[in-house]
Parts: structure tokens; C-alpha cells; sequence
């Protein structure tokens, strides 16, 4: 065998689950750490008991606290050997109130305020918001909410310094509660200032992946790919689906983005909490469709911040995610600042396992069409899909492919095989990347040089790894010749011996 071929000495996510022959999870949990996680025997724990993504939330903590979190993560997944792919997620353009006189004020049902422009309220029946270009976004009879969505209001004109609202909904706001305008287009950035300087700390300190808040429209995906090309990085971006115009334009989002997620905490405030399941459907509909990875988020196992224990209905939602074709299932407070943060990501474990055992059994659905445009992915689409099909009605142990952008995986799991994918890729950067794809496991080496010395070595190393046993079959897929960096356009089918 070629010596550079195993060395440095690769290293695998969730291979341990090949080794031990066990089964091999698909859908990957993201938790986002918090005062409650981030010590390092629960950070330990976490990734032990199979956390996938680990999610730093920038709408919290300083710069210190989410730079220890990303040296920890960096540091236990070498010493538990796994992969964990970092996601920063950006606050994005969140609206609030400012202070109020009274540092709160009941609004009652029928009574009139004044929104406008302002940190610090001065009348007692004016609201001041930090979102300067009100007047001109909005139309009289939109709703606004506030305190996700606990108070519901509606505008009935607009005024020079303001719009006029009437409250429809009563009850306390108090200070720098959020601001909602479900029905409006607003002509807020992309990123604001604070997400550039979130941006360039996630990019200097190499998280994988970031999360871009509040996407109203695919104009804001490519303005955050272009500011992360200005700033010298590639790194993907997920669009966080959760206003009703990404609802509405989602197709156009998913074909520039690099993953979507549910959102469902705001979208349930934009949308009504009654839509957000349609919504859902509908998002991992186009995910699908565009091959891009989806996250499920928000309340997830929330009694679990106070219990030991999960509700019926919330184990029903994550399986009932995991059976819909989510990529990845997430949990926020949970694990951020519950009481059982460890437990709540054994749970996941334990209900995907559940799931999957069923679904995988089920006729193979090659999961979603891919979408109906001719594009440059053509011959991978054709690739990807009887890699699937060989893998899957071989009984395959593992679809292995050699990728050095990592496309061709995220291609092969849009079509759901039931055989798991192994990612090999010279990049740790790629590596990092695919760990929020579904049934994507990554392996690092350099080994892109010689097509022979490549089929030749690659079921002994696997074999080595112990990821395959004699008898098993591997289906390969290959840009051939290795060295001219040519795209995917080989399968090859090998029995170990
Ligand atoms: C949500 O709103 O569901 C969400 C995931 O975003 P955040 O946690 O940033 O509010």
C-alpha cells in the first residue's frame, strides 16, 4: 500500500458505529452550547452521547466565552475522535423596543400608541423602536407582534414620525422586547454592524459553518456570500428560515444557499404557531430539491430545560422531523441552559435511532426529485443516484466517495440511501463542512494522486480502519484521473476481500 495513503493517520466521524458493526445514525443533532454546556466534562459528555454540530449562538455571551467554547469543542472531538462541525449563528437584524419610562407598560386592548424611531421613550403613548425606515416599509392594516408574539397589534396609519397602531392582542412589554412585522418587507441589511465584526471573529477563528438570521429574500444570501468572499473565506452560509417572505420565496433561497433552517421559534411568531408544521413541510420540500441540508429547530425537547424526562408529543416531533427528511435536528435551550443538557442529546440519539431502524426498512424512496433544471450538476445527479441504487440493493456497507469539494456527497445523500456515506476528502475544511449532511461521515486524507494505486488502496485501508470486513461490499465513486482534478464521473463496486 501507498505510505502517504494512511498517513497522517486519518481520522473518521462516527466510525466508532462502523467498527463495533453498529448502526449508523443518519440525522445529526445540533446543540447549541451554553452556561449549562460549555464546562468541559458536559461538553465531553455531549459528544459522547452524539453531538454532531455544535451551535455558538451570537445573539448571546462575549467574543471570550464563544472562543473557549470553539478551542473546547477543537480540543475534546480530537481526544473522543470525532469530527464536530462549529455553527455560528448570527443575531442577525432583530427589531426591539427601547427603554420604556417605567422599564415596562401594560398595553390594553383598543388603545392607541405611536410607533417610531427611538431607544428611549419619552411619551408615555409613544413606542420607540430601533428600526429607522418604519414609515416607509410598512402599509396601515399590517400586524405588528411583540415579545414573540405574545402581544399582537395593528398599524392604522402612518404618520410622519411614526405609524399610528391599535393593540389587538394586550399584555406587558417591557424593555428591548422584539419587534415583528410578519407582513413587511423590510429594508433592513443583511448583516448588521455587530454581525460583520460576529463574522470576521467566526472567520478568524475557523468555524465551519455560519447561520444568517432573519433572510427575507435569496438578495440576502448573496450579500453575505459576498461580504465572506471580501473578508477571504468560503465558508458556508444556512439561510435561518424565518420570516413569511423566505416562506414564500424558499425555492429562489435554496438554490444559493448552502442549507436552510426551520426556524420555527420566530416563523411560529411571522406565521401563526399553526403554520409553522406546513411551513416545515415545505422547507425540507425544497431543501430536498435543491440537494442543500436542513436543520430543524427550536423547542424540540423543551420540558426538558426543566425535566428529565421528555413529553410524548415532543418525541413525536423529532421523530416525526427525522421521518419528514431533516438533515440534521437541533437543540437550543435545551442543552444551552437546561437542567439536562446531556440527556436531552442521549434522547435525540436514542429517538433517531428508533426512527431510523423503521424508516430504513421502508421501500427506498430515492428521496426528493432534484430539481428539473438542466445544470452543470447533471452527470453528478446521475452519479449520486446509481451509487444509491447500487449501494442499496448490494446491501453495501458504505457509499465511499473521494470528493475535494464534498458536492458529490451532499448530492448522494439528497437521494436518501439507506447505505451511509463515506466522505474522503484532502480538505479537514470539506471534512468539517459535511457534518450537518445527512448520513455523511467525513474522513480526512491525501489521497488524490494515482487512479490504480487508489482502487487498490482504498478497501485495505478501509479495511484496516476496520469500517469494512472481508465479504463487505463498497460502492466507490471517483473523478478519474485522480491528479487531473477532474469532477465525480466513475463508480466502482469491490468486495473486500
Ligand atoms: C428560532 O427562532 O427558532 C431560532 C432558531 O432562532 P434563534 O434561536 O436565534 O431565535
Amino acid at each position: 500500500m501507498a505510505e502517504d495513503f494512511l498517513n497522517p493517520t486519518p481520522t473518521v466521524q462516527g466510525m466508532r458505529e462502523f467498527s463495533e458493526g453498529k448502526t449508523v445514525r443518519h440525522c445529526k443533532i445540533v446543540a447549541t452550547l451554553g452556561p449549562a454546556s460549555s464546562d468541559e466534562e458536559t461538553l465531553r459528555s455531549l459528544l459522547v452521547e452524539g453531538l454532531d454540530i455544535a451551535r455558538l449562538n451570537f445573539s448571546h455571551g462575549k467574543h471570550e466565552i464563544h472562543a473557549k467554547n470553539i478551542e473546547n469543542v477543537r480540543k475534546l472531538a480530537k481526544e473522543v475522535g470525532r469530527h464536530v462541525t462549529i455553527l455560528q449563528d448570527l443575531q442577525g437584524p432583530k427589531i426591539r423596543c427601547g427603554q420604556l419610562l417605567e422599564g415596562a407598560i401594560e398595553l390594553k386592548k383598543g388603545e392607541k400608541y405611536l410607533l417610531g424611531y427611538g431607544t428611549e421613550q419619552e411619551d408615555p403613548k409613544k413606542i420607540p423602536i430601533d428600526y429607522k425606515d418604519l414609515v416607509r416599509d410598512v402599509k396601515v392594516g399590517q400586524n405588528v407582534m411583540m415579545d414573540d408574539g405574545l402581544l399582537m397589534l395593528q398599524i392604522t396609519a402612518i404618520k410622519d414620525k411614526g405609524v399610528e397602531v391599535i393593540v389587538k392582542e394586550g399584555g406587558i412589554l417591557r424593555n428591548r422586547k422584539g419587534v415583528n412585522f410578519p407582513d413587511s418587507i423590510l429594508s433592513l441589511p443583511a448583516l448588521t454592524e455587530k454581525d460583520s465584526n460576529d463574522l470576521l471573529f467566526g472567520i478568524r477563528h475557523q468555524v465551519d459553518v455560519v447561520a444568517l438570521s432573519f433572510v427575507q429574500t435569496a438578495q440576502d444570501v448573496i450579500q453575505c456570500k459576498k461580504i465572506i468572499k471580501a473578508l477571504g473565506s468560503d465558508i458556508p452560509v444556512i439561510a435561518k428560515i424565518e420570516k413569511l417572505s423566505a416562506v414564500e420565496e424558499i425555492d429562489e433561497i435554496a438554490s444559493v444557499v448552502d442549507g436552510l433552517m426551520v426556524a420555527r421559534g420566530d416563523l411560529g411568531v411571522e406565521g401563526g404557531v399553526e403554520k409553522v408544521p406546513i411551513f416545515q413541510r415545505k422547507i425540507i420540500e425544497s431543501a430536498g430539491k435543491h440537494a442543500k441540508p436542513v436543520i430543524i429547530a427550536t423547542q424540540m425537547l423543551e420540558s426538558m430545560i426543566q425535566n428529565p424526562r421528555a413529553t410524548l408529543a415532543e418525541v413525536t416531533d423529532v421523530a416525526n422531523g427525522v421521518l419528514e427528511g431533516a438533515d440534521c435536528v437541533m437543540l437550543s435551550g435545551e442543552v444551552a441552559a437546561g437542567k439536562y443538557p446531556v440527556e436531552c442529546v442521549k434522547k435525540m440519539n436514542s429517538i433517531i435511532q428508533e426512527v431510523e431502524s423503521w424508516s430504513q426498512k421502508k421501500p427506498n424512496r430515492y428521496g426528493f426529485q432534484l430539481t428539473e433544471e438542466k445544470s452543470e450538476w447533471e452527470e453528478h445527479k446521475a452519479i449520486a443516484r446509481a451509487a444509491c441504487e447500487a449501494a442499496d440493493s448490494l446491501h453495501a456497507k458504505a457509499i465511499v466517495c473521494l470528493t475535494l469539494t464534498g458536492s458529490i456527497a451532499r448530492l448522494i445523500s439528497s437521494w436518501r440511501p439507506k447505505t451511509p456515506v463515506i466522505a474522503i476528502s484532502p480538505r479537514e475544511d470539506v471534512i468539517q463542512r459535511l457534518g450537518y449532511t445527512w448520513g455523511v461521515y467525513g474522513m480526512r486524507n491525501p489521497l488524490f494522486y494515482n487512479t490504480d494505486i487508489l482502487l487498490q488502496d482504498l478497501p485495505q485501508l478501509l479495511h484496516s480502519l476496520k469500517i469494512v470486513s472481508s465479504g463487505d461490499i463498497i460502492v466507490i465513486t471517483a473523478g478519474i484521473p485522480i491528479n487531473s482534478m477532474r469532477p465525480t464521473n466513475m463508480i466502482k463496486i469491490n468486495r473486500i476481500e
